[in-house]
């Protein structure tokens, strides 16, 4: 299998340390090349970075130095876990000059030209990129993100419930992780033993991405799904794995087995990264819970539950997503075996 040589952009951070545990004996990508902030450039890896994954740092990574996050760099494909003011600017220039560009940021998700992927679920919006090419004057290179982590954990659910029944509205709660917020993050002084009733800039995002990644992609453009989300996000003192509460209205009737069954049968891929399950549907009724479920398919798969009738809506049920895996890192390297596969790496 050809081996793709790869940079990460932000190889310091909470993501970007899990892209390099997840890479770490990849048959298809080999890490290359590292960029973080002045902090960090010009100094190995191993001292740069203040590793906070289980598990030494991999030997291969320790000495490679890090760069100044400017192109070009020694790859073939750009991973980005930069911070989304810097990210702009830096991810159009790896763009620009020839590069792969793939994205955890928050800075092009909805940029109307640029592909906001789950595999699984919308992997036809890759058809976007020539629009962006011809739009933005790219020659080889181009912008494909990921979603926000909390919209991860239950945009799958949503997807299978869309397709099978039309989703017409949803109310959605989220208790998301402390490593969601990056490191150092937020004080253990304000999380533990507490929860945080605001996430800067978070709402928002969780109110308008699922509708464009269960949008319809036809001749170069993606029509958003025409459902409303309300949306609340918490901070809760868990260190990894984003939970979700969702509460929804249906356009067509589905019976309490229709709507498991269509979580059940949503149908996985055939990728490197991609789990056995995409969704996992769990009928006890205490689960799913971040500790026990967040690793469940190497952290891939989306665990659903408390699936029931709603006195106020259709239905309502809680689902959960490995916020670095999943929701980020996993995810971007996901989306780069899609692109290998259909031929546009
Ligand atoms: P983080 O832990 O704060 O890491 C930020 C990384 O960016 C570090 O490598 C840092 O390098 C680098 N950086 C910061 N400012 C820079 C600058 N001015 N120039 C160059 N490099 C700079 O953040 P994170 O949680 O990994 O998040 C990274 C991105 O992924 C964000 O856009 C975030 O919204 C997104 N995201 C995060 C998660 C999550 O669960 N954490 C999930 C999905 C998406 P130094 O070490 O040198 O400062």
């Amino acid at each position: 299998m050809k081996k793709y040589r790869v940079g990460i952009l932000g190889a310091t951070g909470t993501v970007g340390q899990r892209f390099i545990q997840l890479l770490e004996g990849h048959p298809q990508f080999e890490i290359t090349a590292l960029g973080a902030s002045d902090r960090s450039a010009g100094k190995q890896y191993a001292e740069a970075c203040a590793w906070k994954l289980t598990g030494e740092i991999p030997e291969s990574v320790r000495e490679i130095e890090v760069q100044a996050i400017e192109p070009p760099l020694d790859c073939d494909i750009v991973f980005s876990s930069l911070p989304s003011n810097v990210a702009r600017e830096t991810e159009e220039a790896f763009a620009r000059a020839g590069f792969p560009v793939i994205s955890n940021s928050s800075c092009y998700r909805m940029d109307e030209d640029v592909p906001l992927l789950i595999p699984e679920i919308n992997h036809e919006h890759v058809g976007l990129i020539e629009t962006q090419r011809k739009r933005r004057g790219f020659g080889k290179g181009f912008i494909v993100t990921n979603p926000n982590c909390a919209v991860t954990s239950f945009a799958p659910p949503l997807a299978a419930l869309h397709r099978s029944f039309g989703v017409e509205a949803a109310v959605i709660t989220t208790m998301q992780a402390i490593s969601g917020a990056g490191y150092p993050g937020v004080s253990a002084m304000d999380i533990s033993d507490n929860v945080l009733p605001y996430i800067a800039g978070e709402e928002p995002k969780v109110e308008i991405e699922a509708q464009k990644i269960l949008g319809k992609f036809s001749e170069g453009a993606v029509t958003n799904a025409d459902f409303s989300v309300s949306a609340q996000c918490f901070r809760v003192d868990v260190i990894d794995g984003h939970t979700a509460a969702i509460r929804v209205n249906l356009k067509q009737n589905a019976t309490l087995e229709d709507v498991v069954d269509a979580m059940r049968s949503f149908p996985v891929l055939d990728l490197h990264s991609s789990p056995a399950e995409f969704m996992h549907v769990f009928d006890e009724p205490s689960r799913p819970q971040p500790r026990l479920d967040r690793d469940n398919g190497k952290g891939m798969t989306i665990s659903v539950g408390r699936i029931f009738p709603d006195n106020v809506f259709d239905y309502r049920f809680v689902s959960l997503s490995h916020n670095t895996v999943r929701g980020a890192a996993g995810c971007a390297i996901l989306n780069a075996e899609l692109l290998i596969d259909k031929g546009i790496i």
